[in-house]
């Protein structure tokens, strides 16, 4: 301890002394006069000047006495009570300041007060959702690198690949198509993580406007015309008429493109997408089924989790922040979003949104 600590600490201890004899004096003093001028009335006893000294030198010696006896046990008392409590709770919060998010106060105790229960409780839910985040960004950084890795190693054997001499042409077209493709998935991977971060953000404000939801799918479906073409997917659709939506229609459009690619990529080839939109009392209802793998019980809590991806033979075509984007604009919109599939079977993505029942007009005016 330093010497202005231990300064400091006698004299707290001087200052809580004289507090309890300020304390005990009065009440003791005023107890024996009154005690003694009782006797002296009621009894008629008569006290000499020696009598009188001698008792208030025993009442002071019994007053300091006393003081001191309270001192020490007003200290222990705060010393368990308060003291032990709260260096523990200043101990952690130092821990936490140094970056060890793991750190807990213990709440058990006999003499631990109930006000220090309710702190250290909000404590350990506060350490608790710090190591929460830290893991999250740990995890987040991480996982960013692990994509940004694989790609870029890809990348880089193509080019190596590229500058060996005498390549025939249709080689070189093939590298140069690989790393295309590799930088390609790069940029879809950051354009995504972008718009996750804005929407986790609240950086996007949703733009309401009102718009026909049919024909948003509809565009949406056109953009994917070459590769369910390619892999002789039938698609059928049932789509109902003049559904309007009153919302963000460019938030709304990565939902159904997301959901589109999904059912896509993971029917194999002469499979069957549907995609249907039906409203039922005041919302609109669409439903992407699709004749693919399935999410199994253990990868379906999961899906909507940021860079997870539970079927690893598609991995290379995705970065698994789709349906966690997806996740974040049916929040944003308060729409609701759920998910029935059966491994080997297909799965049917459901979403369901308010829709606009005044036709536009109310709004548009
Ligand atoms: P990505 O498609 O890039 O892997 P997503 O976030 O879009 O990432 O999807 C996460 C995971 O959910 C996928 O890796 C896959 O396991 C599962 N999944 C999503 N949609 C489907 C679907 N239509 N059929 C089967 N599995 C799906």
């Amino acid at each position: 301890m330093s010497k202005a600590n231990r300064q400091r600490k006698v004299i707290k201890t001087i200052g809580n002394y004289l507090l309890f004899f300020g304390l005990v004096a009065f009440p003791v003093t005023c107890t024996m006069v009154l005690f003694v001028s009782r006797l002296v009335v009621d009894l008629g006893l008569t006290l000499t000047e020696a009598d009188v000294a001698s008792a208030a030198k025993r009442t002071f010696a019994n007053v300091i006495f006393l003081s001191l006896l309270f001192m020490v046990i007003d200290t222990i008392r705060r010393k368990l009570t308060v003291e032990r409590t709260a260096g523990n709770i200043a101990e952690a919060a130092k821990k936490i300041v140094q970056g060890d998010f793991s750190v807990r106060v213990d709440t058990a105790g006999p003499f631990v007060d109930d006000n220090f229960t309710e702190i250290i409780n909000c404590f350990n839910k506060m350490a608790e959702e710090l190591s929460g985040v830290e893991m999250l960004r740990t995890d987040f950084i991480s996982n960013v690198s692990h994509e940004l890795k694989t790609p870029l190693a890809v990348m880089q054997n193509y080019a190596s690949l590229l500058q060996t001499p005498g390549l025939p042409e249709e080689k070189r077209m093939e590298y140069a198509g690989a790393i295309a493709d590799g930088s390609r998935r790069l940029s879809d991977m950051m354009t995504n993580i972008l718009k996750l971060n804005r929407l986790e953000n609240q950086q996007i404000y949703p733009q309401s406007e009102s718009f026909n939801l049919g024909e948003q799918l509809a565009e949406c479906l056109l953009s994917y015309e070459n590769v369910w073409e390619k892999k002789e997917i039938e698609l059928e659709t049932d789509i109902e008429e003049d559904v309007l939506i009153h919302g963000d229609k460019e938030l709304l459009s990565l939902v159904w493109g997301n959901l589109f690619s999904n059912a896509f990529k993971f029917t194999q080839e002469g499979g069957t997408v549907q995609v249907a939109l039906f409203t039922a009392d005041q919302y609109a209802v669409v439903k992407v089924r699709d004749t693919g793998c399935g999410i199994s019980p253990e990868t379906g809590p999961h899906i909507f989790e940021k860079f997870y991806q539970g079927d690893t033979s598609h991995a290379t075509q995705g970065n698994g922040l789709g349906l966690a984007l997806v996740k974040r604009v049916v929040d944003i919109l308060q729409a609701e979003i759920g998910v029935e599939s059966a491994v080997g079977k297909g799965t049917t993505f459901t979403v369901k949104i308010r829709r606009d029942m005044n036709g536009g007009v109310e709004k548009a005016l």
